[in-house]
């Protein structure tokens, strides 16, 4: 068993297998030129699998491969398939921004993925491409029904941006009603990164918006997601990720592998540590012995507003 420095129990690891993508989103990386970091500093798929490995076997009990955008790794489902082959009963899930999913979504099924988040912050070609900043409305539709088809667990991820996407909150939210769904409603979250101008949603602005649509009501959440839910009178669930708020770290589970070997205990600051040379020399354990040092020093909240860290959110893996 992973536990940390307040007491939280970790089972939770996401795994970055990529920095690179094929959007430059408006709040993640609009202004990133193409100078990525070279393969030779990336960690091969046998050495994230020696250290996922060691880690399902001191309790981590969900991996979520993201990035970065995870599908523009080569063998992706090979990867996938050594971690389900390992661990069957794994909550082994995916978050991406479905533009080459399409193609990828069966695959991946057979492989075991079993869940998958697709991002569509907008269903308007021009605005969707204004946040992406390419085109990427219709192709990322089709990953997503091409998801549903494959039989994926499947979630939408959305985050809404005044003056951007913040009229369409109810669109979305029919549209994944009808695809039967669930949608989450990310807080926007201030980086360096991201675009100056940009202003996030808060929660309270988010529930507003639907609240002039739909009645609801808030229900129980799951205890192993940071996503507060609610419930429409016809049981539709919808979630809201609100990172400004406590309860979101009093209820963290995660600790995140970049795809230069390092292990950050949280998103939100600079504190990381490297297992390279340890899976390089085939030492899962003295791997272990970095992450529960790491977990050691994780801290108790992040610090919106006064710290941040200079790693940008597709570097650790958001
Ligand atoms: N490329 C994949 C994608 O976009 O789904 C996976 C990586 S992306 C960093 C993971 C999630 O983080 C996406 O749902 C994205 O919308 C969200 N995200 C990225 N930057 C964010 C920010 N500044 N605030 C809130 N959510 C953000
Ligand atoms: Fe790429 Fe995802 Fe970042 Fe958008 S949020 S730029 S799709 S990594």
């Amino acid at each position: 068993m992973l536990i940390d420095a307040n007491g939280r129990a970790v089972d939770y690891l996401r795994v970055s297998v990529t920095e690179r993508c094929n959007f430059r989103c408006l709040y993640c990386m609009p202004d990133k030129p193409l100078s990525w970091v070279p393969h030779s500093e990336i960690l091969r798929y046998e050495e994230m699998i020696l250290f996922i490995r060691a880690a399902i076997d001191c309790g981590v009990k969900k991996v979520r491969i993201t990035g970065g955008e995870p599908t523009l790794r080569g063998d992706l489902d090979v990867f996938i398939k050594m971690i389900a082959d390992y661990a069957p009963n794994i909550d082994l899930a995916m978050t991406t921004n479905g533009f080459l999913f399409s193609d990828l979504a069966l695959k991946f099924k057979n492989a075991g993925l079993k869940r998958v988040n697709i991002s569509l912050d907008s269903l308007k070609r021009d605005v969707a491409g204004k946040i992406a900043n390419r085109d990427v409305l219709l192709q990322t539709l089709k990953g997503i029904e091409a998801a549903i088809a494959a039989g994926l667990q499947t979630k939408i991820n959305v985050v809404p941006m005044k003056g951007i996407n913040d009229g369409e909150i109810c669109d979305i939210l029919e549209r994944c009603k009808s695809w039967k769904v669930s949608v989450r409603f990310i807080e926007y979250m201030d980086n360096s990164h991201a675009n100056k101008r940009l202003r996030g949603m808060r929660s309270d602005e988010i529930l507003a918006a639907i609240k002039a649509r739909y009645e609801f009501e808030e229900i129980e959440r799951d205890c192993k997601s940071p996503s507060r839910l609610f419930k429409l009178p016809c049981g539709y669930v919808f979630g809201l990720i609100e990172p400004h708020r406590d309860e979101f770290c009093a209820s963290c589970n995660r600790v995140r592998l970049t795809a230069e070997g390092l292990l950050a205990p949280c998103l939100y600051f600079d504190e990381a540590k490297s297992i390279k040379a340890h899976v390089k020399r085939g030492d899962g354990l003295g791997a272990i012995g970095v992450l529960r040092e790491i977990l050691a020093a994780k801290r108790e909240k992040n610090r919106f507003g006064e710290e941040a860290s200079a790693r940008a959110f597709y570097e650790t893996g958001g």
